[in-house]
């Protein structure tokens, strides 16, 4: 609109409705660089009083019983980054749009309309989410690494009882950052908690469980409402991360009853464009185009930047028409450049931990400095952990770079882990063909020990 292009946006709901009667799409913690897109454009009214999140705290536990392996490490060397309430953000977007210069309609869009908005449009552009109207565009079966949701997901907000500042439940173990909290169980699924500023209460943790299917994090079968998804969650954690009592005990929950999402949906990549029956195109941009289980913190981050990427070269197009050929290379660059790092980094932290993994991992628990340059500084730039990520001797490569500088924390259970690693890697040296681990390959610290 910037550059005097007549935009018509169509949305199912107003700002009201986005703002009073919506859950939040998803967690949605945005990185620092992401949120930098919102401030070149003049649309970020919230990252001044944002609960800022510097990095994460780390627990990975291989059995459950087994001491967690501990590690600390900065997102963007500490630039904060937050989960801001989406339903402020796009309630306030809305709001905003006709006096910049666009033309809001709010309605359902059916495949009917769709087809006729396509016909008369020069560009269409899908961003609909994990909504129905995405059958508009196929899903592409040699780009989409799963047919089934790999998760059970359940996720809603909490506060501290006692009326502290939630940053106080970890900023002692994150040398006084103010951290996002994983705590990962190679068997069971992963628990993270996430810096949020909600709409009403202001600074507070958004919970998210990803739950492996029959495991023992797999309790949130029937949840139907935030209550019932804090409940089940409090029992996780307390079955899984006895070091968390104290603050299970200081978890309450807020008042927001569209606070809450449950369900599962599998990873998802569609085709670059649609036809529609009259023969219009349609451009997925955002989930439409990529969907990832939100296991790594991507598809928020990689939705504000695929729609920047995609913005600027329409611009680039000048006059030429936005054909088949057009949508095609635009959306094959967006893949080559940016969406299948981000994907394949996603993916593996689905899968059981390859050798390459537990290498960084290792590394990452020993030395601060390592995990954040070379582990949650990729989070937000996954092409910069390629190819390290995926094949040991790269990864081996990295981590010796960096034993040459004295590690800035050392721990106490290392040695297990050593151990496990080196018998890992002589037994698959039998198997392996390459470097690259088969995502289905199975590994257990404990049953290599
Ligand atoms: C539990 C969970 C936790 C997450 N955590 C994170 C995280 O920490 N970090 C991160 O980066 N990402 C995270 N994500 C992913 C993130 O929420 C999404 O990637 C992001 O919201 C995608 O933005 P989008 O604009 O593509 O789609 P959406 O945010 O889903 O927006 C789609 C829009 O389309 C509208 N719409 C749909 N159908 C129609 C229709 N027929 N007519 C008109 N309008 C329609 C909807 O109302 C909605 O406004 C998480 C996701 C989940 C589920």
């Amino acid at each position: 609109m910037n550059e005097g292009y007549a935009v018509t946006l169509y949305s199912d709901r107003t700002p009201d409705q986005w703002l009073n009667q919506s859950a939040p799409t998803g967690t949605a913690f945005l990185y620092a660089s992401t949120i930098d897109i919102e401030r070149d454009l003049g649309m970020d009214y919230w990252s001044d009083d944002m609960f800022e999140g510097h990095g994460v705290l780390l627990d990975f536990v291989p059995k459950v019983g087994m001491k967690p392996m501990t590690a600390t490490g900065l997102f963007e060397h500490g630039r904060p980054g937050c989960g801001i309430d989406q339903r402020m953000r796009v309630s306030r977007w809305l709001e905003d749009f006709e006096s910049r210069g666009g033309k809001l309609v709010i309605e359902t869009v059916t495949a009917e309309r769709l087809d006729e908005i396509s016909l008369k449009a020069d560009l269409t552009v899908l961003a609909a989410g994990k909504g129905e109207l995405n059958k508009a565009i196929a899903r592409d079966p040699s780009r989409s690494h799963y047919s089934n949701p790999q998760r059970k997901l359940a996720m809603t907000f909490a506060k501290s009882k006692s009326g502290r500042h939630p940053k106080e439940w970890f900023n002692a173990r994150a040398n006084g950052m103010n951290a996002a909290k994983f705590d990962f169980f190679a068997e069971e699924g992963e628990c993270f908690w996430v810096p949020y500023y909600h709409k009403d209460e202001g600074h507070i943790y958004c919970l998210l469980w990803e739950a492996k299917e029959g495991r023992r994090m797999d309790k949130f079968d029937g949840a139907k409402s935030s209550a019932d998804i804090l409940n089940a969650g409090k029992s996780v954690i307390r079955d899984l991360c006895p070091w968390e009592h104290d603050i299970v005990d200081d978890l309450q929950a807020i008042d927001d009853p569209y606070g809450w999402v449950a369900g599962r949906f599998p990873p998802t990549v569609r085709m670059p464009f649609g036809t529609m029956p009259s023969g219009g195109k349609v451009i997925p941009v955002g989930d439409t185009a990529v969907l990832f289980d939100p296991i790594g913190g991507q598809g928020g981050n990689h939705a504000a930047k695929h729609a920047k990427w995609l913005a600027d070269r329409v611009i680039a197009r000048g006059d030429k028409a936005f054909d088949a050929a057009w949508m095609t290379a635009a959306n094959h660059d967006w893949w080559n450049e940016y969406a299948k790092y981000a994907y394949a980094f996603n993916n593996t932290l689905l899968e059981p931990v390859t050798v390459a993994g537990k290498a960084l991992l290792m590394e990452v628990a020993r030395n601060e400095k390592f995990a954040t340059e070379r582990f949650f500084n990729g989070f937000t730039n996954p092409k910069s952990f390629f190819p390290y990520f995926e094949n040991f001797k790269e990864a081996r490569k990295i981590v010796k770079a960096y034993k040459t500088t004295p590690p800035e924390r050392l721990r106490a259970d290392l040695p297990i882990w050593t151990n496990a690693l080196k018998v890992e890697i002589a037994a698959k040296s039998l198997f392996a063909k390459n470097n690259y681990p088969s995502p289905g390959y199975k590994t257990s610290v404990l049953e290599d020990v």
